[in-house]
């Protein structure tokens, strides 16, 4: 522990760490479950679960003995040479998404980056697309990741300007919006990539049957589509990946977050042979993905959703947060939205900036964060109780009742 107080800590940052962050003043130097502590020993109810990558409980004790048990092991290979984990992993997910491969990778964007290089070389090997020609349908709004390739496509100004040049291939059409995506496509199109929920957007859930058109014009085209679940999967939305809500079976599926049980990044892409087998050695890789540590974690990270039934769980206890934020009948709330345990409120344009209710939840003991300036989140760890959303509850209706 560090003998250091929040005050303290907070200057330090602000001095030494570059400001590509605005976070709420509270600092955080223990949690366990759903809750954390900073250091002088405030406690706070964790609403965010560090955009759902913690969707486990902080530190659950499996995901930790596995991590501790594999630490004492192996920790790195490198691809260049096999270990004893990394398949274990593979086996694992691969069941799990009912596909025949997984390639794995480390943060969300780098699989992101990965499902984007599927799609075009299966373009151009598979589909027959000429070369340099192919295009990806994204989306407005759409949030998946920071990387130069990944915000060349991005609609929002401040993750975008100023990091021109751009990657060119990209079509962006509006969400939810079937026909937009239909006058998109041509012979080049290559693949569509998608959130099941916009989830940085201020979770934007698209109407029933709009994942199911994807999936069929997907089909009727020749075009592979991606689903980017890295905020969406892992039991958040009330389902193991959230385009189960669509019934479709999608040619790519992008992981990351909860993956790695709020404890390690790892991040994968799962597809059948006909699509992730155009990766041959060399064309593709990262020095950590498939790291035996990262493995372990993961192993246990998965096991944990499926032993807690914490799809169940989420779905459950999501239906009944919403229905006690709708109860409250806030004039200051105009929207309530979401899926399992991924909820947005969207504001009314009089009650002022979400992060006015943010700095004073946080007051109450209660850590969330706003997404643009008038949507509060919130995502607990998916081991929440019943009685402690009743008891976020009491924080909630003190602040925005
Ligand atoms: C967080 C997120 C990413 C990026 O993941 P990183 O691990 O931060 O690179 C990509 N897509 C979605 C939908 C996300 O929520």
């Amino acid at each position: 522990m560090t003998n250091l107080n929040s005050e303290q800590l907070m200057e330090m940052e602000h001095k030494y760490g570059a400001h590509n962050y605005h976070p709420l003043e509270v600092v955080i130097s223990k949690a366990e479950g759903i809750w954390v502590e900073d250091p002088e020993g405030n406690k706070y109810m964790d609403m965010l679960s560090a955009y759902s990558a913690v969707n486990q409980g902080h530190r659950h004790p499996a995901i930790i003995k596995a991590l501790k048990n594999q630490a004492d092991e192996l920790t790195l290979t490198s691809r260049a040479f096999f270990n004893d984990k990394w398949p274990l992993f593979a086996k694992k997910l691969a069941e799990l998404t009912e596909k025949d491969m997984i390639l794995p990778m480390n943060t969300g964007a780098e699989a992101v980056e990965t499902a984007i290089k599927t799609m075009r070389k299966w373009g151009y090997l598979k589909k027959g697309i000429e070369k340099n020609k192919a295009e990806i349908i994204v989306f407005e709004e759409n949030f998946h990741g920071r990387t130069t390739t990944v915000i060349s496509f991005s609609t929002d100004p401040v993750a975008k300007d100023d990091y021109g040049p751009f990657t060119p291939g990209f079509k962006i059409v509006p969400y939810n919006d079937l026909e937009a995506v239909k006058n998109a496509i041509n012979e080049n199109t290559a693949g569509i990539l998608v959130e099941p929920i916009q989830g940085e957007a201020g979770v934007v859930v698209p109407d029933d049957g709009y994942l199911k058109g994807l999936s069929d014009i997907s089909k009727e085209n020749n075009i592979l589509l991606a689903v980017d679940e890295i905020q969406t999967g892992f039991a958040r939305t009330g389902k193991m990946f959230a385009f189960m809500y669509g019934n479709i079976d999608p040619d790519i599926i992008i992981m990351g977050k909860a993956l790695g049980g709020g404890v390690f990044p790892v991040s994968a892409v799962a597809a059948n042979n006909d699509i992730l087998g155009v990766f041959k050695p060399g064309s593709h890789g990262s020095t950590f993905g498939g790291n035996p540590l990262g493995c372990a974690v993961a192993i246990a990270s998965i096991e944990v959703l499926l032993d807690e039934n914490l799809a169940a769980k989420s779905f459950e206890l999501g239906k009944y947060f919403r229905e006690q934020l709708l109860a409250m009948n806030s004039d200051k709330i105009d929207i309530v939205r979401g899926k399992g345990l991924l909820i947005g409120i969207v504001l009314n344009e009089s009650a002022g900036k979400a992060r006015i209710y943010t700095t004073k939840l946080k007051e109450k003991g209660l850590l969330c964060k706003e997404t643009h300036d008038w949507i509060i989140r919130f995502a607990p760890p998916l081991v929440i109780t019943k009685e402690e959303i009743d008891q976020a509850m009491e924080s909630i209706r003190e602040v925005l009742g």
